[in-house]
């Protein structure tokens, strides 16, 4: 039977982290932008601001109207990158335009959700090692999130280890897949297209380590999963009205060692390590001033 993850303990633990961290900043401040009223983007904004509240940050939501031009949004993005004041900057999907248009408008020092190309880049050619890459770049928080609750599996060491990645977005799956492969983990990235070729069970079975990010409740059936795989869940889907992941959690129970399930494992600790890399942005910013 596995064991499931509660992250309330790493929750307590990291928060404490970051508050001994923030006493040595001034207060500091998070844009976080969102177009139009989408219900996913608002609840994940309420998280962003619940942690704020509770770690003294500043936190500034820019609501910015459905039918904005992308002109009038590149306007608007550049006010919030000049602002000396706002030490981070999250646009948050969805959004009308191309992604890589969109994160590229965004000031790279001020990019805490580690989107921008040139951040995207420096990790895609990076050969560190997952905790010295971490010091330097921006990772995204949901990839710091999974690494961090792999840590807490008894297969933190991925050397030569099966993980199969099911979703493929600039958020999780492609930067999850560099780091995991610089670790030598051997990994398969798997997408719609293996989706509806058929061949999803096939990559799911053979899988130490399964990190699911889609969003499509129980799309991985508890019978596919290898005897003692760990599973990381972190698409956030409902089901019957209740939030659930893309993993069959009562059958994979009786089949994995480790399950960090939704909620309550991955989701629990992203928020975290966006205010994590807000810290960073506010050190570089401070190099900068000084020079
Ligand atoms: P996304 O950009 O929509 O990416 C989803 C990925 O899944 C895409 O690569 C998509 O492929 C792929 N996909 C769609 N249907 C599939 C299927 N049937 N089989 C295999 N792959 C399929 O979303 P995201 O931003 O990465 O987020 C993914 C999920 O994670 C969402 O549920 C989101 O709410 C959740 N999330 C959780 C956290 C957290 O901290 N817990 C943080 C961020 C996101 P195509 O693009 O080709 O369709």
């Amino acid at each position: 039977m596995a064991t499931i993850l509660n992250s309330q303990d790493s929750y307590n633990v990291l928060e404490q982290e970051l508050k001994r961290k923030l006493k040595f900043f001034p207060p500091l401040h998070l844009a976080s932008v969102a177009i139009g009223e989408e219900y996913s983007t608002e609840v994940y904004r309420s998280s962003q601001l619940k942690v704020a509240e509770r770690l003294g940050v500043e936190y500034r939501p820019v609501s910015l109207k459905r039918y904005i031009s992308f002109k009038g949004f590149v306007a608007e993005i550049k006010k919030i990158n000049d602002n000396r004041n706002v030490t981070g900057i999250i646009v948050n999907k969805p959004f009308p335009w191309p992604e890589e248009e969109v994160f590229s408008l965004i000031d790279e020092a001020k990019d805490v959700e580690g989107v921008h190309p040139v951040n995207l880049g420096k990790l895609c050619i990076s050969s560190k090692t997952i905790a010295d890459v971490g010091k330097d770049l921006f990772i995204p928080p949901t990839v710091r999130s999974i690494l961090h609750v792999l840590s807490l599996s008894d297969l933190e060491n991925v050397y030569g280890k099966r993980v199969t990645i099911v979703g493929f977005s600039s958020l999780v799956g492609r930067p999850l897949a560099l780091l995991l492969a610089n670790a030598f983990a051997t990994v398969s990235i798997t997408h719609i297209a293996t989706s509806q070729k058929g061949d999803l069970p096939g990559y799911v079975e053979r899988a130490d380590i399964l990190i699911s990010a889609v969003g499509k409740p129980h799309l991985i059936k508890g019978d596919w999963i290898k005897e003692g795989a760990v599973i990381i869940d972190v698409g956030v889907g409902k089901k019957d009205g209740k939030i659930c992941g893309d993993v069959e959690l009562q059958a994979a129970k009786k089949r994995a060692s480790f399950i960090s399930p939704v909620p309550g494992g991955v989701g629990k600790l992203t928020p975290l390590f966006l205010f994590d890399n807000l810290i960073k942005a506010a050190q570089r910013g401070q190099k900068l001033k000084s020079r």
